[in-house]
């Protein structure tokens, strides 16, 4: 893919195409509400439906427009996955909790694949597994013993590709053979947006787009925001910016990494050529650190591509050559075809790898996904809704984490080009 080739490239999410940018009524923003959800993604949205069916009047701001956020951007894939491993997790707070908070990213999955089917939101939910491409044949020994870690009750129910049988569920030799995991479910990521958004405005919530909360005071027993739009009274807050925490929270804000992902979609391929990359309907990805993550889209006419190709920050038309590169590293057949979309997104990283939630001076948040966020930010956003109606059902094995930064860090990551270049070396070295 030449330079020139990058004209014409669609820089909004291919998810757009598919659900255009809620047009939503631009109306004043009210002086009063009981609980103020600030982010209109799917944590802040599955919040509202909570908060508004137990009857309290729910406002939800949006600095831009409603789900313009990860919410509408991401890859569509959604697994159990926490990111630090049982053995890891137990090194550090025991096995008992360290089973617990696992336990939380089947229980989320489980939680939101239920939401979907009892709410009959059409979003393409599907079930289809993953497939992890081992990236170097001692990946593979390490993928297959990842089948057998996990203790009773977080099984990862699964089975093993040998490079012989490979193409059965890839049409690459890129990879020397990999591991089907079961639980992996995909879904249509604003599909997903605008069930949540419906059903948040049919419990009656109030979705205000274009409005910016700026700062948060206290006064009395209440909280007063200034937003974009003016001045909003509320008892109750719930901060749901995930990746895009600035300065609304310069606590939070020294807790979140915020990292870009980047993706691509081809443009239609042929069918046959789709059948014989893409033989199912799994999601895919492989076992770098510096990962790629990919798949068909619903319709099963293109791949769709992400991960992350440079050290700093870029803008998507520098992505997207870059990305297809490495597309065309799997499947050389596609190196005529071009690229439709490109676009990119922030997701939320962590000091210990690990969402959290809670409340912070009378303020309650739900972030740092660590890039697996479609289930943990619906099942979170409901759970500390629940917590903040007093509910005791909002309880979650995360509550008591310790939300950790660093000494000087600010919410500039500054250290994530030598992190990536660090973990792209390792990646070429085990
Ligand atoms: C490219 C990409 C691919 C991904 N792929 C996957 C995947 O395949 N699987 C998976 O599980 N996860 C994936 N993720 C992560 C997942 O999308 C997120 O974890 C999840 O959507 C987070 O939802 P959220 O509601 O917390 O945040 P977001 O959806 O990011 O919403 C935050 C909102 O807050 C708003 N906001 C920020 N500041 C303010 C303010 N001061 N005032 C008002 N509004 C404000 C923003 O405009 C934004 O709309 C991906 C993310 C990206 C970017």
């Amino acid at each position: 893919m030449d330079v020139l080739s990058t004209q014409g490239i669609n820089q909004s999410p291919i998810w757009w195409d598919d659900v255009p940018r809620p047009n939503l009524f631009d109306r004043e923003l009210p002086k009063t509400a009981d609980v103020l959800v600030i982010g209109s993604g799917y944590t802040g949205l599955n919040a509202a439906i909570e908060t508004s069916r137990s009857g309290r009047n729910t406002i939800v701001l949006d600095a831009e427009d409603a789900g313009w956020g990860c919410s509408s951007r991401n890859g569509g894939q959604i697994s159990p996955e926490i990111k630090p491993s049982f053995q890891q997790l137990s090194s550090k707070y025991g096995e008992t909790t360290a089973f617990d908070i696992m336990a939380e990213g089947h229980r989320a999955m489980a939680w939101l694949e239920n939401f979907i089917r009892s709410e009959q939101i059409d979003c393409d939910y599907d079930t289809p597994g993953i497939f992890v491409g081992a990236h170097t044949p001692a990946q593979y020994e390490e993928l297959a013993k990842e089948l057998s870690v996990h203790p009773k009750g977080l099984e990862m129910p699964g089975h093993v590709i040998p490079r012989a049988d490979q193409h059965n569920e890839i049409g690459t030799d890129a990879y020397f053979g990999g591991v089907v995991f079961d639980k992996s479910a995909s879904v249509h990521p604003a599909k997903l947006h605008q069930g949540l958004l419906e059903k948040a405005l049919a419990a009656s919530a109030t979705i205000i787009p274009h409005c910016r909360a700026i700062a948060i005071n206290r006064d009395g027993d209440e909280f007063q925001v200034s937003t974009s739009k003016g001045i909003i009274r509320t008892r109750e807050i719930l901060i749901a910016t995930n990746g895009y925490t600035k300065g609304i929270s310069p606590w939070l804000q020294r807790r979140i990494i915020p990292i870009g992902s980047y993706m691509i979609a081809t443009e239609p391929l042929p069918k046959a050529l789709m059948d014989s990359l893409l033989p199912t309907n799994r999601n895919l990805g492989d076992t770098r650190k510096v990962i790629y993550y990919y798949r068909p889209s619903p319709d099963r006419t293109r791949i769709i591509f992400g991960g992350r190709v440079t050290g700093g920050e870029t803008d998507p038309l520098v992505s997207a050559p870059l990305l297809f590169r490495d597309l065309v590293l799997l499947f050389p057949e596609i190196a005529k075809y071009k690229v439709s979309h490109s676009w990119m997104g922030f997701i939320a990283y962590t000091f210990d790898h690990l969402a959290h939630v809670g409340k912070h001076e009378g303020i309650h948040y739900a972030m740092g996904y660590c890039g697996s966020g479609i289930a943990m930010s619906c099942y979170f956003g409901t759970r500390i809704a629940q917590q903040l109606l007093g509910k005791p059902e909002g309880r979650t094995a995360f509550d008591k984490l310790n939300f950790q930064t660093r000494p000087f860090y600010k919410g500039n990551p500054w250290f994530l080009p030598a992190a990536v270049a660090y973990y792209r070396w390792r990646d070429q070295n085990r």
